[in-house]
């Protein structure tokens, strides 16, 4: 999909830099067109405030002693290219480093995964992320310029997903960015195209499906019995799975959508056949099971994840979905990209420390 250039940003989300650019121009009695033509130039790739030619040179330097050179928030300092998968390493002002993934999928789909936090701070113990702990939240214009920056040439994703580093809805501003995705000459995309992936933060999912009831929701189970699943991802002891599902089970009721449920396979820890008959039943016991999906994920060895963790072989993880399917449950195994180029979560990152500290 290309930007939308015509339709020039009418209201920027509210809480980013382009809100405070537009009211400076305003407080600083400059016409308003002056606004417009500068987002038509970021929108046409331009980077820093000095390439802006529409606009006058004094406005460009007012700009510039106000806002420093750019209004991009993100510069990237690591990119790989595999055939399907694009990598970037963005660092924000303040030296934080985010991971962004764009997908080439064989039907022409491109979606890109993004970030919503530096590190993170949930402890899943699967993730290589969260052995960078959590260093803040994102800006909405940090989210947002990870699928805006001019390195992908003006195109934006067919969809988008919060799967990269960080806990989606631990972080509100996500949902700063996505009215930033979704409005009509600006990001454009349809709600549906939106994919929100949470180890189950209920409070703000309740709040993302009330708030944006067509955005597509993940949640990961990893494991259908409590006390393991609290030794995968600790946030299970403050919002359980089961509180989890009473949210989109409640949604599911009022708005007949589709969930997903994320299921990461991990050899001889979460692949028993007493795992796969509780899944189906907690599946069964919803009020609507033909609307949830599982989505069965192969365990990639994570820099900084628990080592006793194995890698199940793609046979086991075809016969756990087929053994789901068998049961009545929808079910289908995640094309995974990238783990050959460290494109899932978090490992891009720590590649990236690794590399530094032998350098050092
Ligand atoms: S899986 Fe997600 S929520 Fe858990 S530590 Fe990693 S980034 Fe955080």
């Amino acid at each position: 999909m290309k930007m939308n250039v015509s339709g020039l940003l009418p209201n920027p989300p509210t809480g980013g830099i382009l809100e405070n650019i537009q009211s400076y121009l305003k407080n600083s009695g400059i016409p308003s067109y002056r606004f417009q033509q500068l987002v038509y130039s970021l929108q046409r790739g331009c980077l820093n405030f000095e390439d802006a030619k529409e606009l006058p040179k004094p406005v460009r330097d007012q700009l510039i002693s106000q806002f420093g050179a750019t209004p991009i928030p993100l510069t990237i300092i690591e990119s790989h290219s595999s055939k399907q998968v694009q990598k970037v390493l963005f660092e924000t002002k303040s030296k934080a480093k985010i991971e962004t993934v764009l997908s080439h999928y064989q039907t022409g789909w491109t979606s890109m995964c993004i970030s919503s936090q530096c590190g993170c701070g949930l402890g899943c113990t699967f993730c290589a992320t969260a052995a960078m702990g959590l260093m803040r939240n994102l800006t909405a214009d940090e989210i947002c310029a990870q699928v805006f920056h001019p390195h992908w040439q003006q195109k934006l994703p067919d969809s988008i997903a919060f799967m990269g580093m960080g806990e989606a809805l631990a972080n509100p501003n996500i949902f700063t960015a996505i009215e930033a995705f979704t409005t009509k000459g600006y990001g454009g995309l349809s709600q549906r195209r939106i994919t929100v992936s949470t180890v189950g933060f209920a409070p703000n999912l309740e709040r993302m499906v009330q708030e944006y009831p067509n955005v597509t929701i993940t949640l990961s189970v990893h494991s259908p019995f409590s006390k393991q699943r609290a030794e995968l991802i600790p946030l299970e002891k403050k919002f359980s799975l089961v509180d989890n599902l009473t949210v989109l089970d409640k949604y599911v009721k009022t708005f007949n959508r589709k969930v997903y449920l994320a299921y990461l396979l991990i050899k001889n820890l979460n692949d028993t056949n007493e795992h796969l008959n509780a899944l189906v039943e907690l599946v069964k016991s919803q009020y609507r099971p033909e609307l949830y999906h599982i989505s069965v994920i192969r365990y990639n060895n994570a820099f900084g994840a628990n080592p006793a963790y194995q890698q199940p072989s793609i046979e086991s993880v075809s016969k756990f979905v087929e053994q789901l399917q068998s049961q009545g449950i929808h079910a289908s195994r995640r094309t995974q990209f990238g783990s050959g180029i460290e494109a899932a979560c978090g490992q891009l990152h720590a590649q990236y420390e690794q590399k530094n500290k032998k350098r050092q």
